[in-house]
């Protein structure tokens, strides 16, 4: 009897080949992370069309990015200056809540906890006593940024340095281009062309291969579409379904437009609230990012553009470029053989940078849930329940910025305060505004630190603290508030600038 073909290392059932669609960000982490950790024993192709290039924006992230470009080896400084980067600490809302308010989400957590109860509720008490000073001045994410100061946290978990967290700002395109030579070295295959065709096997509709314009044929086991908006294999051929959000997301188009600096690049990153959208702004070490997404329902693509080139700091360093998109995600993500990543998948608006952060989650769980050539229907089940879960919290948490507004200035915000939400936010802001309490559970990205920036930044006030507090009257709570204060407040003082600190260890060639 003839031995059942293995592919070198893998087992009977072994994946033997992988074909990647699409070359942007998604195609590119996600060939690093397969390639890495399949170590030669599976083919892994990529195809991608420079006619058709990639989107070129998604330079903001989050701090799980570490843990990625860790799990490949990546060395921080090296990545950081191969990509112009810099350091976010937070996001820096402004006239969200009402015009000439602003607020900031902070990276880490708040403050140091000083007691079984958390230390919200303590401010709470002390902000009904009259005391005026702002949650923010206990997350030393926030001092640092606000001060333009950098420094990597520490690990001892004593030390109030160990409170925050960071991320990076980086250009897009050169993080994909890192990201390629990373995994050519580690043998994926790369193939140039326009992808024509897609065949499907007759008995079960799972993907048998894919053609390119011209003519090359490319079979695999394991399709995984990377190829943005388009979802040529998730939608073009296997017509999953788009499950569409734009009811609580309203905005469908954004401007995007690099820029000078106007000065020093701030650790952080700024969203801006505009009539009809608002405006990122993201500080890289050779340029500044700026993009304005709105919403098309109430503001024209010029008018869009002019608001966004009124408010740049530095001079225009291109034309802008337009790009449309709706707010949802696919019906399934992982459909037969077919794994849909990154804009193939869904795409929810950048304002708290959450779609490279997706691609990272998705291939991560790809690998604990790595099939064989079986496909058991269970495997997929399990991806797609844990993602739809996780797409849906991110969702509920962009949305919690739209709906806790004061603003009543233009019809988008008119429309996005009044609007049905969904009933899984309902009960976060219920508990928050009734009892001051935050109920993230573990499946979710953002966590009860992030829920508490957004509720109170946008001013979602809670009718009362934990009853706890009051009993605990051994708390010297005043005295404590005030210690983090000036604690902070002196480690914050001791760091270097962030312009410093980019100088010292990661400062780009060019
Ligand atoms: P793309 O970059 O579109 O790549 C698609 C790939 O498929 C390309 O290589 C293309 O050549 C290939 N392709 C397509 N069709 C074919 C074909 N027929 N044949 C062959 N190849 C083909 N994310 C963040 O995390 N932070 C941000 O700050 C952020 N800002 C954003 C701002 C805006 C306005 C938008 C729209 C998105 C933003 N994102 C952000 C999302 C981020 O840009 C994407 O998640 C990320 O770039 C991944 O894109 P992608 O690789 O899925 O798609």
């Amino acid at each position: 009897m003839a031995e059942p073909m293995r592919t070198p290392g893998g087992g009977p059932r072994s994946l033997r080949r992988i074909v990647i669609v699409g070359g942007g960000t998604a195609g590119w982490m996600t060939a690093a992370a397969l390639a890495h950790a399949l170590r030669g024993n599976c083919r892994i192709d990529l195809v991608e069309s420079e006619e058709i290039g990639s989107i070129g924006v998604g330079e903001a992230t989050i701090p799980p990015i570490k843990l990625f470009n860790r799990s490949l080896g990546i060395d921080e400084n090296a990545f950081v200056a191969a990509t112009q980067g810099t350091f976010k600490l937070g996001i820096e809302f402004v006239d969200w809540t009402r015009k000439e308010q602003r607020y900031f989400h902070p990276f880490g957590q708040f403050g140091a906890e000083f007691d079984a109860v958390p230390l919200h509720h303590y401010w709470l008490r002390e902000r009904a006593r009259g005391d005026a000073t702002p949650l923010q001045e206990y997350a030393m994410a926030w001092v640092a940024a606000r001060n333009g100061k950098f420094e990597r946290p520490l690990a001892d978990r004593q030390r109030v340095q160990s409170t925050y967290d960071y991320a990076y700002h980086f250009d897009a395109a050169l993080y994909a281009k890192y990201l390629r030579a990373y995994a050519e070295q580690r043998g994926v295959l790369r193939s140039e062309g326009k992808l024509v065709d897609v065949a499907l096997r007759a008995d079960d509709g799972f993907i048998q291969s894919v053609t390119l314009g011209s003519g090359a044929m490319l079979e695999g086991d394991l399709f995984i579409d990377c190829s943005g908006f388009r979802g040529l294999l998730i939608e073009g051929a296997l017509q999953t379904g788009y499950e569409d959000w734009q009811h609580w997301l309203p905005c469908d188009r954004a401007v995007a437009v690099p820029c000078t600096h106007g000065c020093d690049p701030t650790p952080y990153t700024r969203a801006t609230a505009h009539a009809a959208g608002w405006q990122w702004r993201i500080p890289l070490q050779h340029r500044m990012g700026n993009g304005h997404v709105y919403c098309s329902r109430f503001i024209g693509d010029d008018e869009a553009a002019q608001v966004l080139l009124d408010h740049l700091e530095g001079t225009p360093l291109a034309e802008p470029r337009f790009l449309r998109f709706s707010a949802g995600r696919r019906k399934q993500f992982w459909n037969r053989n077919c794994v849909a990543i990154g804009l193939a998948a869904g795409f929810m608006e950048p304002l708290e940078s959450t779609s490279i952060h997706l691609i990272q989650s998705a291939v991560t769980r790809l690998l604990a849930l790595f099939p064989d050539r079986d496909f058991d229907p269970i495997t997929a089940q399990e991806f797609n329940r844990i993602t739809h879960v996780e797409y849906e919290r991110i969702r509920d948490f962009l949305i919690l910025h739209y709906h806790a507004t004061q603003r009543d200035d233009a019809p988008l915000w008119r429309y996005t305060r009044s609007m049905p939400i969904p009933h899984t936010l309902q009960y976060k802001i219920d508990h928050f505004r009734r009892h001051g309490r935050l109920v993230a559970e573990n499946l979710e990205l953002f966590q009860n630190p992030n829920w508490l920036a957004i509720l109170t930044g946008q001013e979602v006030w809670p009718e009362r603290y934990d009853p706890l507090v009051d009993l605990r009257n051994d708390v010297d709570a005043p005295r404590m508030l005030g210690s983090l204060r000036r604690v902070i407040a002196e480690a914050v003082q001791a760091m270097p600038t962030h312009r410093q600190y980019i100088e010292r260890h990661c400062r780009a060639r060019s």
